[in-house]
């Protein structure tokens, strides 16, 4: 029975996004009890960065994953005229033993001055290329639902996951409906968001991002995923060895790890 707890979407792989050294980083999160970590690309060169780390850091002994990621805020005019070799570069790194996904795409309407169109077209290309590999999905969406749910339902994927989940009911009832699993992170800890049932739910920290309390202020790591378990146990008044088995099992059966 897994009574260990997973980091399923973190970034740690750029130094400057970490508190500690990557060797404190992974001895903090064995401490709280956190046995595997996912980090997750945010456009080309950083998911190729999440590759030569987690494969570094695999070699010497750590439960360390990536996937390659395309973040919707991050495809700029310049790139556009890329997109297709970018495509087919990911589709060749997608066979590194270390990775289990792609993500974290989506869209994101909550800043003004990025292009729709261009959100949708770089969504396009990067479900095709989930969809050709069949890995699993880490979905970003903020505001923007309405233009999301038509573009997922083209494609066939794995089982996938909608991060940081913080809309609606009615759009976490589209998310369920699909077979999505929701990530879940620091934001339930202090925000009041709709929460799915502890059966479709896996972890997350999204560090260094959305610190869970009691650390607000302070920059998240993947270690705190523990206060997150927590706060799923007062949640959901189950003891904690249920909440790691199923967040964990459900992880684990999503990503293959
Ligand atoms: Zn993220």
């Amino acid at each position: 029975m897994a009574n260990y707890l997973i980091d399923t979407h973190t970034h740690i792989h750029d130094p400057t996004d970490r508190e500690l050294s990557a060797a404190d980083t992974f001895k903090h999160a064995r401490e709280q009890g956190v046995e595997k970590i996912i980090t997750i690309g945010t456009d080309p060169d950083n998911s190729m960065q999440a590759k030569a780390f987690a494969e570094e850091w695999a070699a010497k002994g750590e439960q360390i994953f990536w996937t390659y990621g395309y973040h919707p805020n991050e495809y700029v005019e310049k790139d556009r005229a890329n997109l297709a070799d970018v495509a087919k570069m990911a589709s060749e790194v997608l066979k590194s033993p270390r990775n289990v996904g792609v993500g974290e795409i989506g869209l994101d309407y909550h800043f003004d001055g990025y292009s729709t169109e261009m959100q949708q077209e770089l969504l396009l290309e990067m479900l095709q290329l989930a969809q050709d590999n069949q890995k699993p999905v880490s979905f970003h969406v903020r505001d923007a639902f309405d233009d999301f749910w038509p573009i997922f339902d083209n494609f066939k994927l794995p089982t996938s996951v909608m991060h940081s989940f913080s809309d609606s009911k009615k759009n976490l009832n589209e998310a369920l409906n699909r077979g999505l699993y929701i990530g879940v992170n620091g934001l339930s800890t202090f925000a009041d968001i709709a929460h799915p049932p502890l059966e479709r739910m896996i972890f997350e920290t999204d560090a260094p991002y959305l610190t869970p309390k009691p650390f607000r202020g302070t920059m998240n790591k993947p270690g705190y995923v523990k206060h997150i378990a927590e706060w799923a146990t007062e949640y959901y008044k189950v003891d904690f060895g249920t909440v790691a088995k199923i967040t964990t099992e459900n992880a684990e059966k999503i990503f293959k790890i």
